[in-house]
């Protein structure tokens, strides 16, 4: 993903540092370029404008014409603006001063949550935390079967409603996983929630049910970073409909632009907190700003 970006934004950089002294009318022209490889590779549009307003209110209040390294300093705004686009800092997990930290995932169907869920405890383990996975999407027959493969391979415990005992209720089972949690502790609680394939009523109902249930200290919206402006309007949707607190990109492997979920920290004003790129446990990682516009920018 990124890579087209990457390469018209390097040509941009390329053509620019082939310059000497910068005028008006070369930082125009590169701003007029920067907007068209951004705007190709599928970010926001609102946010393409605030971010070409910034770099260019910047380099005109540099007087460039003295600076020692004229182009390279407007690449170096393009880099700072990109990074504060991103979300600015990287932003950690807030655990509870009273363990057990709940973090609620949600998002639509496919999006990644159940494999994201086995990703988070994982790398949970690995930090020295004691975390607990909880089958809370009974939506999909094979999803509580899908959690314990995934919690079996991550070597973390799966809580899940007893088998013969029907449906049963998401809720109801959200809930006595914390009380399970507390009784055996586990300091960290992730609940994967059901997701549909569109947004409807009934599920930002059942999300906003456990979320009221279980009051997560951090509720995470899980979006498929491939499927585009879909990405931010869901965004929009889950956040109004549930309330979120941070991002989970997934699919960052995938070969589809992804400037659509760049644009995201900026629309919803909620911070990336990890990004996934790839089906095994280990494809994951915290979302650093400043490490991914250093890969947009190569
Ligand atoms: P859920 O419905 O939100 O729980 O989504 P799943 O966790 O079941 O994931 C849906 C599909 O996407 C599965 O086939 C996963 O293996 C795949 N998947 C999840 N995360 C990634 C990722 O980061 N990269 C790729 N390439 N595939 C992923």
């Amino acid at each position: 993903m990124f890579d087209t970006l990457q390469d018209r934004l390097s040509s941009v950089f390329k053509g620019l540092r082939a310059k000497g002294r910068l005028t008006e009318a070369d930082i125009d022209a590169t701003m007029r370029e920067i907007r068209i490889a951004l705007l190709e590779a599928d970010v926001n549009l609102g946010v393409v404008k605030e971010f070409v307003a910034a770099v260019k209110g910047r380099a005109m209040e540099a007087e460039l014409s003295k600076a020692l390294n004229p182009s390279q300093q407007v690449i170096k705004f393009v880099h700072e603006e990109l990074i504060s686009i991103l979300g600015g800092e990287a932003r950690a997990v807030r655990f509870a001063k009273q363990p057990p930290t709940v973090i609620m995932l949600a998002g639509l169907q496919g999006a990644g949550k159940t494999t994201l869920a086995g990703k988070l405890a994982r790398w949970l383990k690995a930090e020295k935390h004691a975390p607990l996975l909880v089958a809370a999407d009974l939506q999909r027959p094979n999803a509580v079967n899908q959690l314990q493969i995934v919690g079996e391979r991550a070597g973390v415990h799966v809580f899940a409603p007893e088998p013969g005992n029907g449906v049963g209720d998401p809720v109801d089972v959200a809930r006595r996983a914390i009380a399970h949690a507390s009784a055996k502790l586990y300091d960290v609680v992730i609940v994967d929630t059901a997701g549909r394939l569109g947004i409807d009523e009934e599920l930002m109902q059942q999300a906003a049910d456990i979320k009221a249930a279980v009051r997560p200290h951090e509720t995470l919206f899980v979006v498929d970073a491939m499927i585009g402006q879909d990405a931010v309007n869901t965004a929009k949707a889950f956040d109004e409909g549930v309330g979120v607190d941070g991002v989970v990109l997934t699919k960052l492997d995938g070969d589809a632009r992804g400037g659509a979920a760049l644009s995201i920290a900026r629309v919803l004003g909620k911070p990336i907190m990890f990004a996934s790129s790839g089906e095994a446990l280990g494809d994951f990682d915290r979302f650093h700003p400043d490490r991914m516009a250093s890969r947009i920018l190569g």
